[in-house]
């Protein structure tokens, strides 16, 4: 094998160079380049050397051979330039040798001289002709004629010889062009090979359009098969494909061809023809224009793929995607729909063979429970699976019982529903006879009673909270009580919330299912901080009232609601999961609130548990409201009965001189001795005027009060010189001034003129300027009346006994003295009097006192003229 055309030692396969068409391989020419030889035969030897030194001049090598049969056997070997043959030799002669080397094609043109010993007749060089020698000599011939004669033939010999060897070289020549032209052809047929096998093959349909009518020079058999046509070779597209007419197809074909520009598409669809039949297929194609190397265009090269299962699976896809989200969403709704109508599956019906085995379907079974019919159905009692296993032993032992003794099955159990939460039913169970007395079947009946028994549980926890709850008027203890039945019936844990009188909070109750844990609760609600304005939690209830609820607390809320690590830590130990704050509500007044908290997952409050919640609370502050309101009254009844002691005593105490007064007076008028002299009637007298005068104080002060209580006091506005009142009734109570001992100075620079109510003013003067006289312990007493900043000051003050700082506030409510009865006669209501005339009338009065030292009352007026209001303050 010869190496292939293109250099690298690969060789052709000979199949492939037989389908090209190439010829096997060529053979290769030898080259011949000795010198020319001359074959001389003679049978004397002396002859031949002869010749031979003859023939030297011409530089020939000389083969000498002796006999006709040498020499035939040399020029076997080789071949001659001119073979010098001697005509008479023993055996074969020089004729016989020259036909028989003429008889040899390879060797009929070799030139032969004939030579000859002696003169020959005519006949011998006829014959010496006739065999096929070309020249005749006889001896003694001429060296230099025969060396002319044989110098000829060997340049002759010469020439054919390059001729020849010429000839050889150009067939060389020719044959390795040939072979050259073979082999270019070979790789073109090759190439085409290749390239008609890649197009065939190639997963994608390829065609070759020429020219501007885009004649179809190639198409692979994928491109047959899409365009559905087999017969459009060396045609035109338009004729080729008549149904791609209006579809673009030709348009953009021209415009490829005429632009030189590619065109591409994805997902294009075209209508086609199959089988007669029109189909829309989609494809992704190219349109690539095919340059000549002057860059116009020659032809188009289509590559396309058909994408129709591709696109229509995709729309498949699609739809069914459309479906399945149609499904899904009408499954969705049946779902639900099916959902609400488990959960409203309230009842059951089933039915068992005469042993008592599950023999048939009970969808309502299904529903309910959620258990897949081969569970329950499996002629066991796979239905038990879905009673409470504390309530199964129960359950099996009447079921038997029933079955034994052919009679009604009852029974009240926990049944698992589809959602894992267990409801109270209701079962029943009747034997169905035959007419033999033979028990057919049993069919019963599930009945949901779960809210029957959590209505009647509710029931009856309220009934044993308000029981608690009206047992003892202590409403603390009762509240812890409430707390530990809450717990753990309504809570894990939880706690009792009251708001004091001052506004602040006091835990009054907390209660824990694991009692060691109350410790953490307590630690963990005192710590934390609690912000009144807060949007949620305890402050929210107790701010608004409403109920706060929070099904399942978030992680996030311990975050919130912990101050530090500690509480978060002290949270995540007691559980917070579910929880319910509820405020107590009595009277439209919120008094606390009640958290109820569940911790662990399991359980949750739902609503029926809030409004159980709110309905105990409700208990709950109506307790403590009624205790709290028990106590008040208590107290009031003790305070009444103190005033009303206080009060006989202090009406009577007037009475008594009075009495005696009125009683010497009687006496004296009976007395037959003679009528009491005018002096001393008159010192009676006053005496009884002063009492009558207490007296009625000591009512019209009662009086004051109860107006006060129903809101009645009137005011009569007019314009006042306080300094005016106050020098009055200091006048008014001279006498008073001089028994007790104390000295009443007045200091009123100038008139203190406001719109006021005179008598009012002066019941307020009189107040504290008899509490002045009557705890001043006989020191002097100063009054003084000033303005300052557009307000009435008067200061009333004494040196007297003084008050305790913890009284100073308390001595101006009702009934309320700093002093013993026992010491000091009263009634507790002066100052009472006087702080509500002095709030009715826009002012302040306060109290200020050093025990022991004296005490001073100032009191501040509005609405003082302009004219006075810049008066100097006295000091
Ligand atoms: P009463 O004087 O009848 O007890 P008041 O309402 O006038 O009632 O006074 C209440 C209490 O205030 C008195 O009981 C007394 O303890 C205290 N008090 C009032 N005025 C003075 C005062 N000037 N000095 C000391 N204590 C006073």
């Amino acid at each position: 094998m010869s190496p292939g055309p293109d250099g690298d030692g690969q060789a052709w396969d000979e199949p492939v160079r037989q389908a090209a068409g190439l010829p096997r391989e060529m053979p290769t020419v030898r080259k011949v380049t000795a010198r020319p030889a001359v074959l001389l035969v003679d049978d004397h030897p002396t002859n031949l050397l002869t010749l031979e030194g003859v023939l030297e001049p011409l530089q020939v090598r000389s083969v000498k051979v002796t006999s006709g049969e040498q020499a035939l056997r040399s020029l076997l070997k080789e071949d001659f330039a001119v073979i010098i043959l001697d005509a008479r030799m023993p055996g074969m002669d020089g004729f016989e040798t020259a036909r028989l080397i003429r008889q040899r094609a390879r060797h009929r043109d070799t030139p032969i001289i004939l030579i000859s010993a002696f003169h020959q007749d005519e006949s011998s060089i006829i014959r010496g002709y006739v065999e096929g020698a070309v020249d005749y000599l006889t001896k003694p011939f001429d060296p230099e004629v025969l060396r002319a004669k044989v110098g000829l033939f060997v340049e002759l010999f010469e020439k054919d010889r390059q001729l020849k060897e010429k000839a050889v070289r150009l067939r060389e020549e020719q044959a390795e062009m040939l072979a050259r032209e073979h082999a270019a052809l070979l790789e073109a047929a090759v190439q085409r090979a290749r390239l008609h096998s890649v197009f065939t093959q190639a997963p994608v349909a390829i065609a070759l359009l020429q020219g501007p009518t885009h004649v179809y020079v190639y198409a692979n058999p994928l491109y047959l098969q899409i365009v559905r046509q087999h017969d459009i070779l060396e045609r035109p597209a338009r004729e080729a494909h008549p149904e791609f007419d209006g579809q673009r197809v030709f348009e953009l074909l021209d415009h490829v061809f005429r632009s030189g520009e590619p065109v591409a598409g994805k997902a294009i669809p075209v209508e086609l023809d199959t089988n007669g039949k029109r189909e829309t297929a989609f494809f992704d194609f190219v349109y690539q224009p095919l340059l000549t190397r002057e860059g116009s265009t020659e032809g188009i090269l289509v590559c396309a793929s058909e994408v129709t299962g591709q696109m229509r699976a995709r729309l498949k896809a699609e739809e069914l995607s459309a479906s399945l989200q149609r499904q899904h969403e009408a499954l969705q709704k049946s779902e639900e729909r099916f959902r609400s109508l488990t959960h409203a599956v309230s009842q059951i019906v089933w039915s068992t063979d005469a042993d008592g085995r599950v023999s048939t379907d009970s969808p309502s079974w299904r529903a309910f429970t959620g258990q897949a019919m081969e569970r329950y159905h499996d002629g066991r009692y796979g239905w038990l699976e879905c009673i409470h296993p504390d309530d199964r032993a129960r359950t099996v032992r009447q079921w038997v019982e029933a079955l034994r003794h052919q009679k009604v099955f009852e029974v009240e159990h926990r049944v698992r529903r589809h959602d894992g939460k267990y409801r109270h039913m209701s079962a029943r169970g009747v034997p169905v006879v035959m007419e033999d007395g033979q028990v057919r079947e049993w069919v019963g009946l599930h009945i949901d009673i779960s809210e029957q028994r959590r209505s009647e549980e509710s029931a009856s926890f309220l009934a044993r909270a308000s029981a608690l709850l009206s047992t003892s008027l202590d409403y603390e203890a009762t509240l812890a009580n409430v707390a530990l039945l809450v717990v753990p019936t309504l809570a894990d844990w939880c706690a009792v919330d009251l708001l004091t009188v001052g506004g602040s909070l006091e835990r009054v109750a907390v209660a824990h299912r694991e009692p060691e844990k109350v410790v953490q609760v307590h630690e963990l609600l005192r710590h934390f901080d609690l912000d009144w304005n807060a949007t949620r939690g305890l402050p929210k209830v107790l701010r608004t009232g409403e109920s706060e609820w929070l099904p399942s607390v978030p992680e996030s809320f311990f975050d919130a609601g912990a101050r530090d690590e500690h509480q978060t830590r002290l949270l995540h130990e007691l559980g917070l999961s579910s929880y319910v704050c509820v405020p107590l509500l009595s009277r439209g007044r919120i008094l606390g609130a009640l958290t109820l908290v569940y911790a662990e997952e399991a359980r949750v409050y739902d609503e029926r548990d809030v409004r159980l919640a709110e309905d105990l609370a409700r208990r709950a502050a109506i307790s403590v409201d009624n205790a709290r309101l028990f106590r008040e009254a208590k107290e009031a009844v003790q305070v009444r009965d103190e005033f009303l002691s206080i009060a006989s005593h202090e009406l009577k105490t007037p009475l008594t001189p009075l009495r005696l007064k009125l009683h010497s007076m009687r006496r004296s008028a009976r007395s037959s001795e003679g009528a009491m002299d005018a002096e001393t009637l008159r010192a009676h007298l006053d005496v009884a005027e002063r009492q009558v005068a207490r007296l009625s104080r000591l009512i019209d002060s009662l009086l004051d009060v109860s107006r006060i209580g129903a809101g009645k006091l009137e005011l009569d506005w007019e314009d006042v010189d306080l300094a005016e009142v106050v020098r009055e009734v200091v006048g008014r109570f001279e006498p008073q001034a001089s028994k007790a001992g104390c000295a009443v100075t007045v200091r009123a620079p100038g008139p203190v003129i406001g719109r006021w109510d005179r008598l009012r003013l002066e019941q307020v003067v009189t107040n504290l300027l008899s509490n002045a006289l009557k705890y001043g312990a006989g020191k002097p007493v100063e009054l003084s009346v000033s303005t300052e900043a557009g307000h009435a000051l008067l200061l009333v003050c004494d040196q007297g006994i003084g008050i305790e700082s913890g009284n100073l506030s308390r001595i101006f409510e009702r009934f309320e003295r700093a002093v013993s009865e026992r010491h000091y006669g009263g009634l507790g209501l002066g100052l009472y009097i006087t702080r509500t005339i002095v709030q009715a009338l826009g002012g302040t009065i306060e109290a200020r006192s050093t025990p022991g030292e004296g005490s001073t009352f100032i009191v501040t007026l509005p609405g003082v003229s302009a004219e006075h209001s810049l008066q100097t303050p006295v000091s």
